[in-house]
């Protein structure tokens, strides 16, 4: 065996020309994912696969501390990358050893790991901090919720920033273990399942697990004083409810409606396929606000859902979003017609089993409640802006655009397509144009021109009667210019359209 000598001057020479270029090609990763509408919303340059969070929340001062541990595969060379945070940090580790890290905007949070992170290799990051997510505020606002006894994240777009640090976008899904410790006789809901829960010295840990990818808006903490009812379905899923125990006269109507959960779930499952996760169940918490949010596996609701009376209606809208919404998301935040067109019109074809009106009545009622003049018509629901992202023509006139296509199609194709979009696109990301696709291929229809008008030109679209009775199975043979009658569910449905008021 021969050894090559290398002169020194040689190998200073190789490493010259190695070196330079490794780093030279590890650039920064970028701010923002690539939101057209929240173009700080995300980060570029990695990919997160995993939220290990351990936290500690002391209700009495609204003090939460935590340490993050994120498993990240970088998709370029890394010298920097950024994470969406508003807490203050007081230590990060990128693979172990301690990295820089520096602040900017309204939530970046810039590491520079001590080596550059290589194109194609996990990385764990871990992140220490502490802080009261109540007084972090973006434009004078904040997405965590006091309670008399806690506090809640639940939003939408963004709530994770009030509590771990993350890619903050719906491209970037991950599995979680949150585990939460809180002073005994609190207690912590998150998603998934309550894997165990344990006492030590006055504290409660309680630890969950959400095992399929979850976008980091539809990862929700709730801290506060529960009564906690639990079940299996038939198939053997567990089903977990909360109920703040400071609900007052909503507390009657807030069970009546969440815990048909189960029922619910049933039922979409025969118009949507299979149920996507691994648990089930809803939370009310004693929060002021008026909105509900599909928070995966667990929506959470305001009981103002329920100063009414019971309404089953918002929970059908909650848990269709874990097909829509929650397993297929939007690509951008302006693909949110993929998610709420579909959560409104669930709510009709429940009306239309209850027999509290036809969605074909509902599509009626609306289209006939709004004059053309109304501005509600100049609302885009294919790309409604960001100022409107949340407007009721994305889900009203989004629902009746559903509607147009199953008169187009027939009722055969139509469920087709309902039910094989959520398998076709599970735990993935898609665009309104996907959908379009979708929808042409499965009936054979070109159907731009139909979603062009319903979906992106401002005005209101002619809407026709369904098909003639000759065409497809189960299209009625005539449908009334100017319904008779307000169905019977839709004060309920309209009473969920606050939904995600901010
Ligand atoms: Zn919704």
């Amino acid at each position: 065996m021969r050894r090559k000598v290398i002169a020194p001057s040689v190998l200073a020479a190789s490493l010259l020309l190695v070196i330079p270029a490794s780093a030279a090609s590890a650039g920064p990763g970028a701010p923002g994912i690539g939101d057209s509408y929240y173009p700080a919303s995300g980060n570029g340059g990695y990919d997160v696969s995993h939220y290990d969070l351990r936290l500690q929340y002391q209700p009495k001062t609204d003090l939460l501390e935590g340490t993050a541990t994120l498993l990240a595969t970088a998709k370029q060379d890394l010298s920097r990358f950024n994470l969406d945070f508003g807490l203050k940090v007081s230590e990060i580790r990128v693979n172990g050893v301690k990295a820089k890290f520096a602040t900017s905007g309204t939530q970046e949070l810039e590491v520079t790991p001590a080596q550059p992170l290589q194109k194609g290799k996990e990385a764990s990051v871990v992140v220490k901090y502490s802080g009261k997510p109540s007084e972090y505020k973006v434009d004078g606002w904040s997405a965590w919720q006091r309670t008399p006894d806690g506090g809640i994240a639940a939003q939408e777009p963004d709530s994770a920033a009030w509590w771990f640090p993350s890619n903050d976008h719906p491209l970037d899904k991950a599995t979680f273990d949150v585990s939460v410790n809180v002073p005994d006789g609190t207690q912590a809901i998150s998603n998934g399942v309550l894997q165990s829960q344990s006492s030590r010295l006055g504290w409660t840990r309680y630890n969950w697990r959400s095992n399929k990818p979850q976008a980091t808006y539809l990862a929700t903490l709730a801290v506060g004083k529960f009564d906690i009812t639990t079940d299996k379905t038939a198939s053997g899923l567990p089903v977990l409810n909360a109920y703040s125990k400071d609900l007052g006269d909503n507390a009657g109507a807030a069970r009546a409606s969440v815990e048909r959960t189960t029922e619910v779930a049933e039922w979409l499952e025969g118009v949507f396929g299979p149920y996507p996760f691994n648990a089930l169940g809803g939370y009310v918490p004693n929060v002021p606000s008026g909105f509900a949010l599909e928070t995966q596996t667990r929506p959470f609701y305001s009981p103002r859902q329920f100063a009414n009376g019971a309404n089953v209606s918002v929970v059908v809208h909650e848990l269709a979003h874990q097909w829509y919404g929650d397993s297929v998301s939007v690509d951008n935040w302006k693909d949110i017609w993929v998610n709420e067109g579909f959560a409104r019109y669930s709510q009709w074809l429940w009306s239309e089993k209850e027999g509290e009106g036809t969605a074909q009545e509902l599509a009626d009622w609306t289209y006939a409640s709004r004059p053309a003049e109304d501005p509600f018509w100049q609302v885009k629901p294919g790309d409604p802006g960001a100022e409107n992202q949340f407007h009721g023509a994305v889900y009203d006139r989004g629902a009746i655009a559903i509607q147009a296509l199953r008169n187009e199609i027939g009722d055969e194709k139509f469920f087709k397509i309902l039910k094989g979009w959520p398998t076709e696109r599970a735990y993935g990301n898609a665009k309104v144009g996907d959908f379009v696709r979708y929808a042409e291929k499965i009936s054979g229809k070109p159907l731009a021109q139909l979603f062009d008008t319903w979906l992106y030109t401002p005005g209101k679209p002619a809407f026709a009667p369904p098909a003639t009775a000759a065409k497809g199975a189960g299209a009625r043979s005539q449908a009334p210019a100017k319904p008779a009658a307000e169905p019977k569910s839709w004060k309920k449905i309209a009473a969920t359209n606050n939904l995600h008021e901010h």
